[in-house]
């Protein structure tokens, strides 16, 4: 049967002990080693690592998208998150959209005012 393999792959000759993979794995110079790959978030000023988003910034976003979800859920409770209709977020103190923009989607009205990272829809996009 091995006759078959013309390639013969490397194999450790002996096995590794579970102390010596925990050691290698937890050792003090891998748990030692700086972050240095921190930035600074340029809406909120919070130190955050550069290949993730700012903690404060999501949680501000992710507050506002379940209210959202919360709603749309109110509406229609038995579709689940997949709604029939789009959804156009009118939030408090603006003027009246155009039909035009709205066509047809759920008009869904919030009691906040829109912050402004909350891109409004307009018809130039
Ligand atoms: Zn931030």
């Amino acid at each position: 049967m091995i006759e078959d393999f013309s390639i013969v792959f490397g194999v450790p000759k002996y096995r590794t002990s579970k102390p010596k993979k925990v050691t290698r794995k937890f050792s003090f110079t891998r748990l030692l080693q700086p972050i240095d790959n921190l930035v600074t978030c340029p809406t909120c000023s919070n130190i955050h690592p550069s290949d993730t988003i700012c903690d404060s910034c999501y949680a501000k976003i992710h507050e506002l998208t379940s209210e959202i979800k919360r709603k749309m859920m109110e509406y229609n409770p038995y579709v689940g998150e997949k709604q029939d209709k789009e959804v156009y977020v009118k939030f408090k103190g603006e003027q009246e959209t155009p039909a035009d923009v709205v066509k047809g989607k759920r008009v869904l009205e919030m009691e906040k005012e829109r912050p402004t990272w909350f891109k409004k829809l307009t018809l130039k996009e």
